[in-house]
């Protein structure tokens, strides 16, 4: 039954797509749909992290600081328009950071201790923002589910919330695990772009990770763990970070 639901529901995908195609309405069309759906992932992954971890207000001074170190940031991605970005500072020793669809940006206050300037903190979001601007996890959720519960999940306008839940989950997972080592590269990439084009040094970001290799010496420290389990080797991206 459910088989037969999503082959009804690609033939009418078919039949929009090729009556639509040539007049260039179906790529806006969908567009629209997949970002109000990406939205809709983010907020709920959102949801589930602030129910787990303790949201921080820093001291309005702080606070403002570091609220303008991001938009700046975010201004200079191409999704700027499109999305609302936000960040949110959860308590968590570890020197992390991490993005979810929708350009939900999360960093621990670890990794807000362990930056001894504005462009290590700078270099850390751009390249979380950059995940975002790049569609790393939307991408990575499409592979997932595949086109058919996404095309489901886009179309429903009830989207089953247990659905929802699940892919909102994934999303989190994705943002833990990361996302493969060319998508950390790239993120990178367009990272150093986003801080140079903000005002900050590529040499900041190199500090960052720099600091963080002579810190653990190349070894697995739980404060750093995330990083190096989510990340390419740091020594690798150093490398070409350097050579960008
Ligand atoms: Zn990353």
């Amino acid at each position: 039954m459910l088989r037969q639901k999503h082959l009804i529901l690609f033939i009418l995908i078919l039949l929009v797509l090729t009556t639509f195609s040539t007049k260039g309405y179906t790529g806006s069309f969908f567009d629209t749909l997949e970002l109000s759906l990406e939205k809709n992932i983010g907020q709920n992954g959102y949801q589930s992290i602030i129910a787990q971890k303790k949201v921080i207000h820093l001291p309005e001074e702080e606070a403002a600081h570091l609220n303008a170190i991001f938009k700046s940031l975010v201004n200079t991605c191409r999704r700027k328009g499109e999305l609302e970005f936000t960040l949110t500072v959860v308590e968590d020793k570890t020197v992390n950071a991490f993005a979810l669809p929708g350009g939900y940006i999360f960093v621990h206050t670890g990794l807000l201790s362990f930056a001894q300037t504005d462009g290590e903190v700078a270099g850390v979001l751009a390249h979380e923002i950059a995940h975002v601007d790049r569609k790393h996890s939307m991408n990575a959720i499409k592979r997932q589910i595949g086109m058919s519960l996404l095309l489901q999940l886009i179309l429903d306008k009830n989207k089953s919330k247990e659905e929802m839940a699940k892919v909102g989950n994934f999303a989190i997972n994705m943002s833990q695990l990361g996302y493969g080592r060319e998508a950390e590269y790239e993120a990178d990439r367009y990272g150093a772009y986003f801080i140079e084009r903000a005002g900050y040094q590529k040499e900041d970001l190199l500090n960052f990770w720099r600091r963080i290799q002579g810190e653990t010496g190349g070894k697995e420290d739980p404060l750093f763990l995330q990083l190096f389990s989510t990340h390419p080797p740091t020594a690798e991206r150093i490398k070409r970070i350097e050579a960008l």
